[in-house]
């Protein structure tokens, strides 16, 4: 091992350069009226225990349903959590895909050594013949990488290096990590992190914390169970079909769910694998994007060309979308997708904060006090650092 390691570093092999994309969905996710509709709905499949609490903040559940689209461009850290290009990594069921946080990091991350001259040498890459046992490197990315996760730069010092590959390293400068996977989209790795930090605050008895944590576990994982969410072709903008994102999940959903979505989806369930859960709502939406996509394409071939996109005023604006009786066609066509994504969407938040405040002993939240609404979670404390350090650096943000 020890020798591969060295024939590596003696031939510099040198990664192409690393270009960080951006995710430009200009639409929330089911937009502002889908998120606030599902969040709210989900408040009425909960157990009695529950169900008093949530209701007495059930406009503060409803409002900051969209919070987490609000702040989507404040850094790059916030972008990701709403998606997963899934199809970016291979096809259907995406076996190349860890399924465990850790793993996806590290088996899509590259290590590279640095050296007085300015090389740069790579010990660890995707792709790579790495000399490396993946196991070693996991244990030090876990250990030593993994921590900086919210850092602008992941680094590692020589002393660590030469731990880790075994060799002395005589011109090393230091080492630094780059992340591969993260610009794709981690949203099933963020769920789970929501559920557990739910299920604290349920053990913490901070009433603010929980309705806040539920609000915002609400947007994710309605954002899961968008088709559209789990495909690098987001908007159509690989087939030619420019804004279905918004017309799939914010112009259908306006027009019909009021008016004629049943929205009775039974009691909020108890979620068993909360890992195992949230992967299979982000796969079952990505095995519906076929019709999404292909009925679309099919219907603009036989609707009218000019009697697909009108002209409406909302609020004092004109706005170029699609007209009535071309929605109404799609949403025959689809026949009754969207509204059994958002009735799962709604059970499967419901589900979670049950399962959170089950998992947590299922605490009197009666006795709970009055404390207020926390207006920053831990998390937005760490996007708040990570967006002033970009600025600090002047980097433009994502
Ligand atoms: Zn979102």
């Amino acid at each position: 091992m020890r020798k591969q390691v060295l024939v590596l570093l003696a031939f510099g092999l040198l990664l192409p350069v690393f270009s960080v994309s951006t995710h430009p969905a200009g639409e929330p996710a089911w937009g502002f009226f889908g998120h606030r509709r599902i969040n709210r709905l989900a408040v009425f499949t909960l157990p009695a225990e529950m169900s008093g609490f949530y209701k007495k903040h059930i406009e503060y559940i409803t409002e900051h349903a969209v919070d987490p689209d609000k702040r989507r461009y404040a850094t790059k850290h916030e972008a990701v959590r709403h998606y997963i290009d899934i199809d970016h990594w291979g096809s259907y069921p995406f076996p190349e895909v860890p399924r465990d946080w850790t793993d996806a990091l590290a088996k899509y991350s590259t290590l590279k050594v640095l050296t007085e001259g300015g090389d740069t040498s790579v010990v660890f890459g995707p792709g790579l013949e790495n000399a490396l046992a993946y196991e070693d490197y996991r244990a030090f990315f876990q250990q030593t990488i993994q921590p900086q996760y919210y850092e602008d730069a992941w680094t590692c010092s020589c002393a660590e290096l030469e731990t880790l590959v075994g060799v002395a390293l005589p011109a090393c400068t230091g080492g630094v990590v780059v992340d591969g996977f993260s610009e794709y989209g981690i949203l099933p790795y963020h769920l789970l992190t929501m559920q557990r930090r739910l299920t604290r605050a349920f053990e913490e008895g901070d009433p603010g914390k929980i309705i806040h944590i539920s609000a915002e576990m609400g947007h994710y994982i309605a954002d899961a169970h968008v088709p559209l969410h789990t495909t690098e072709n987001y908007n159509g903008q690989m087939t030619g079909q420019e804004g279905i994102h918004a017309f799939w999940e914010s112009r259908l959903p306006e027009l019909y769910a009021d008016a004629q979505y049943d929205f009775f989806v039974g009691p909020a369930q108890y979620i068993d694998q909360p890992a195992d859960y949230f992967w299979d709502i982000v796969l079952s939406s990505h095995l519906l994007l076929d019709e999404v996509l292909t009925g679309e394409r099919d219907l603009s071939r036989s609707f009218p060309s000019d009697r697909q996109f009108c002209y409406e005023e909302r609020l004092g604006q004109t706005i170029r979308t699609q007209c009535e009786a071309y929605a109404k066609a799609y949403h025959d066509q689809q026949a009754g997708q969207v509204e059994a994504r958002m009735r799962a969407s709604v059970l499967a938040v419901g589900s979670s904060w049950y399962t959170a405040w089950a998992d947590a002993g299922s605490p009197d939240l009666n006795k709970l006090g009055k404390e207020a609404i926390a207006a920053n979670t831990e998390e937005e404390a760490l996007l708040e650092k990570a967006k002033k350090e970009a600025q600090a650096q002047g980097r433009p943000h994502e």
